[in-house]
């Protein structure tokens, strides 16, 4: 296993009018699990290509442990990449598919590679199904054997380009967990990418997030969850997504005071995380707030925002209610009015149309700068 290291890694597409991956840095250790998410089109895949040699950067460097191999071919890199879909030689049998990357490495013998074959089937799971065809095999099997192939080489770095995708809902958690023990088991390093956040956020020892070829963020899935760099990871992370809300925000000398434009509510929020936004000054900011940080105000003491109740959508343990915000007053109700969503214990279960009043977990707020995006921390 080896280090892997990217350096301002640059593609450009159709002569530079598309940039795919805009400078990227990224230093992933020996043995770490990345996980590599954005939306569709963000450059993921592009970003997993140049690794693997598929793909020659524009500019920038990829180092593995210690060589540069920017300019060495996909041939001669230690690298093996798992696909979507599987990549597997229709008329060559299990065994014939998962010995086949090992033909090319000389110093094995025939003996040698057998059983390095038939041990790692054993330990996927495929032992019986060796002489088999692809077209005998299940989705699951087939991405097994895709797993076993790139484990039996014993790479440098393992790329998986949305793996699972393909499978359903159900198979897809058990290759999760597989693949994270193989990983551990195996202290392989492996770039993870997928379109799914949840995905990255289980599976990864640290989460890359990309948008439009740039890095938002990357660390461990808690800490970006907790504390999105800006509004793109805050609503791009978690489900149902973060709840934004335009308001103006003043400092009250013992916390801060939210309004929304309209008049539609004023909220003190005095405690907890508040302190954290220091001396911020008085403007136009995003408020993010997650919906399990969101409830429903159980007495008239509490700062809170009047809300009417449009959909409640049970979902097991706890109930999602999507509420309109305000007050009811002109500009602030209806259709208008800010949408918000909160997760709720399965017993809090108001009636739809009933008017709420809903405070948030002051010590989880989130403001962002409307301009860049950028948290306000
Ligand atoms: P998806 O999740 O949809 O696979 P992605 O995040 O993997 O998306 P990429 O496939 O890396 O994104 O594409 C990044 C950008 O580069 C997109 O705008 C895409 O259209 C563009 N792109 C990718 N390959 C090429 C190519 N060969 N020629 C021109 N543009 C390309």
């Amino acid at each position: 296993m080896a280090s892997l290291e990217l350096e301002a890694l640059r593609k450009e597409f159709d002569g530079g009018s598309i940039v795919a991956v805009d400078d990227i840095d990224l230093s992933i250790d020996d043995g770490e699990f990345v996980t590599v998410v954005g939306p569709s089109g963000c450059g993921k895949s592009t970003t997993l290509r140049m690794i693997a040699g598929l793909e020659r950067p524009t500019s920038g460097r990829i180092r593995i442990g210690d060589e540069d191999v920017t300019d060495v071919h996909a041939r001669h890199r230690d690298v093996a990449m798992v696909f979507q879909n599987y990549a597997l030689y229709p008329h060559k049998t299990i065994e014939q598919n998962m010995a086949f990357g090992l033909r090319m490495s000389t110093d094995l013998s025939a003996a040698e590679r057998e059983q390095r074959v038939t041990e790692t089937a054993e330990m996927m799971g495929i032992g019986d199904l060796l002489s088999d065809t692809p077209d005998q095999l299940s989705g699951g099997q087939k991405q097994r054997v895709a797993l076993g192939r790139a484990i039996v080489r014993e790479p440098d770095v393992f790329l998986f380009d949305e793996p699972l995708s393909n499978l359903d809902a159900k198979l897809r958690t058990t290759m999760r967990t597989e693949i994270q023990r193989l990983q551990e088991e195996l202290g392989i390093t492996a770039v993870y990418v997928t379109h799914d956040q949840e995905e990255a956020m289980t599976m990864g020892d640290r989460i890359v997030i990309l948008n439009d070829g740039n890095l938002q963020q990357t660390g461990r899935p808690k800490e970006v969850y907790e504390n999105p760099a800006n509004r793109f990871v805050g609503g791009f992370v978690g489900s149902p997504s973060m709840n934004f809300l335009d308001v103006t925000a003043e400092p009250t000398g013992d916390g801060i005071r939210l309004s929304d434009e309209d008049g539609g509510f004023a909220y003190d929020l005095t405690g907890g995380r508040v302190r954290a936004f220091g001396d911020i000054e008085g403007g136009s900011y995003v408020l993010g707030v997650r919906p399990e940080d969101v409830s429903v105000a159980e007495g008239d003491g509490q700062a809170a925002v009047p809300a009417t109740v449009d959909v409640l959508e049970p979902v097991g343990s706890d109930n999602y209610l999507y509420l309109n915000l305000g007050d009811g007053s002109d500009g602030f109700d209806g259709e208008d009015s800010p949408a918000f969503v909160a997760r709720v214990s399965a017993d809090v279960e108001p009636a739809v149309g009933e008017r709420v009043r809903v405070v948030f977990d002051e010590s989880a707020v989130h403001l962002f700068d409307p301009r860049d995006g950028n948290a306000v921390t």
